[in-house]
């Protein structure tokens, strides 16, 4: 079966149902209707906010924040959003944005090819093709968790799970379970973990930055008052301007960094009195340079009784044994990974070819590159969000994901009404890249930790936008055609 569509997005989670409902909003007008259709791998909307339900999973972000500005929640609960939260805002704008007609789930994209005679794009999933005149990628960046390889992992006979495919049906109350990792993941999960397990060790690599969290319910009054939507607004733009005040900190302005710095130290100094551990927690890296954790149960979970700290990566397993950098050798029944994803080398894009069958990951051998952040060149018609420098350390996701939506949404107007296949040319590709990487040269990220944010092999930032999140919007949320307007170089 092939399906005509003028826009095929793949991903169900922010990004493909953003895209989504602005489709299907300005489809009331007749003169910029277009077809579409969602294709979800998985049997509901919410990418990572579905596939994330280990115990303690939620955003750090404010919850008034991380949400469509065109779809704002007046009753969220806390200032910030449980995964459950999220997950359920949503579904419910799934349902109610009409778009559960166009999501079509169970089918993971197997293969994604430009057709040059045809100028479409063939879909394959294992229910039927699509033929589309536009391709979007909405697969986000944290969707395809990573296991490192550990020597004799295979002979290990209990559960191993990773954080994105948490199994609550496991009785972890008489098991001696070892968390690997102590990212963003780890440090939600351990305070749940540590209040049911009769025992956890942590294994830590690398000691994160932590500084307080302090999330609170909204009081009745402060509801009340959240059902103006002007009100709304207010909040988001006072939220937003606040985290925008954090990016002098990733530039490493002295006063900036010294100040989160501070934060950190002292958010350590009062909860972790033991100087000998807090010695274990200090990080040996500059703050910012991997994500800045928010959590005021972590340190406190990490000293219960049933908790310890190995503070090395895990090696290897030797049957039951976790044995760890140090030598130390630990008794476990159950492993869990909060080791993070597949970020920089996203599997997607071995599935997709270009034109001169040119496969995205080729494109991208030495790390993720687009121009805009969201065309590529030899990717005609095809669009990706959430993708090369397109996340934040210092504000929110979905901010930026409507800034690339406006500009989808303008270069659908543009194709509306010319016709001709959008192909970036490779010079305009080449210097917006070259832009991106001399401005993250002076920034934290690229200061010598290892993070998900750089790309593993080029040693690129490859995955934030290195300024201001507004910067961001202001640079790449219009279309403009001019810039395509260059012959196609091969
Ligand atoms: P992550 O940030 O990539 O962290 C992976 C952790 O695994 C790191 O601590 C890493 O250590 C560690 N690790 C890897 N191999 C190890 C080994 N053999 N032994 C010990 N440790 C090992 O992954 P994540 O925590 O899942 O978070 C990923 C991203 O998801 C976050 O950065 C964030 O953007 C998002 N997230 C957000 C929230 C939120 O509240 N918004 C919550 C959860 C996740 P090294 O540091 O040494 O590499």
């Amino acid at each position: 079966m092939t399906v005509e569509v003028d826009v095929a997005i793949v991903g169900a989670g922010f990004a493909g149902l953003g895209l989504g409902i602005r489709l299907k909003r300005r489809a009331a007008d007749e003169r910029t209707a277009e077809s579409f259709v969602i294709l979800e791998r998985a049997d509901d909307v919410g990418g990572t906010w579905r596939d994330n339900v280990y115990p303690g999973v939620a955003c750090d972000i404010p919850s008034h924040l991380y949400s469509y500005s065109f779809r704002t929640k007046p009753d969220w609960s806390h200032v910030y959003p449980s995964g459950a939260e999220l997950q359920e805002y949503l579904r419910e704008c799934a349902r109610e944005e009409g778009l559960l007609p166009h999501l079509r789930f169970g089918e993971p994209v197997t293969d994604a090819r430009w057709l040059a005679n045809d100028e479409r794009w063939l879909v394959t999933t294992p229910v039927a093709q699509y033929r589309a005149r536009v391709l979007v990628s909405a697969v986000g960046r944290l969707s395809e968790p990573r296991i490192p390889s550990i020597d004799g992992l295979g002979g290990f006979r209990g559960p191993v799970m990773h954080t994105a495919a948490w199994d609550d049906t496991l009785p972890l109350a008489d098991a001696r379970v070892g968390l690997v990792g102590t990212g963003a993941s780890a440090v939600q999960l351990l305070p749940e973990l540590a209040r049911c397990a009769r025992h956890v060790t942590v294994f830590q690599r690398s000691a994160p930055y932590v500084v307080p969290r302090g999330d609170r319910a909204y009081s009745a009054a402060e509801l009340d008052e959240l059902t103006d939507a002007a009100a709304r607004q207010r909040l988001r733009e006072q939220i937003f301007w606040d985290a925008e005040t954090a990016f002098p900190q990733r530039l490493g302005v002295p006063e900036a960094i010294g100040e989160l710095r501070d934060r950190a130290r002292t958010h350590r100094e009062t909860q972790v009195p033991d100087p000998v551990l807090r010695a274990a927690l200090t990080p040996d890296y500059e703050i910012g340079c991997k994500r800045v954790l928010l959590s005021d149960d972590f340190y406190p979970a990490l000293q219960r009784p049933n908790v310890t700290l190995e503070a090395s990566a895990l090696k290897r397993m030797d049957v039951s044994t976790a044995v760890a950098e140090s030598g130390a050798r630990h008794e476990v029944d159950v492993l869990v990974f909060a080791t993070g994803f597949h970020a920089t080398r996203p599997p997607f894009a071995d599935l997709v070819a270009g034109r001169d069958g040119i496969r995205l990951a080729d494109h991208w051998s030495d790390g993720m590159r687009a121009y805009a952040s969201t065309v590529v060149h030899g990717f005609p018609n095809l669009f990706v969000l959430d993708g090369p420098n397109a996340s934040l350390g210092h504000n929110s996701a979905v901010y930026m994901i409507e800034a690339q939506l406006d500009y989808v949404l303008g270069a659908l107007d543009h194709l509306g009404a010319s016709g001709d296949p959008l192909e970036i040319p490779l010079d305009a590709e080449d210097a917006y890249v070259a832009a991106i990487d001399a401005a993250a040269r002076d920034t934290v990220w690229l200061s010598g930790c290892t993070s998900w944010y750089v790309d593993e092999r080029s040693g690129r930032l490859a995955l934030l936008w290195p300024g201001y999140a507004h910067t961001f919007r202001e640079r790449n949320g219009t279309f403009d055609p001019a810039v395509y307007r260059v012959p196609v170089a091969s």
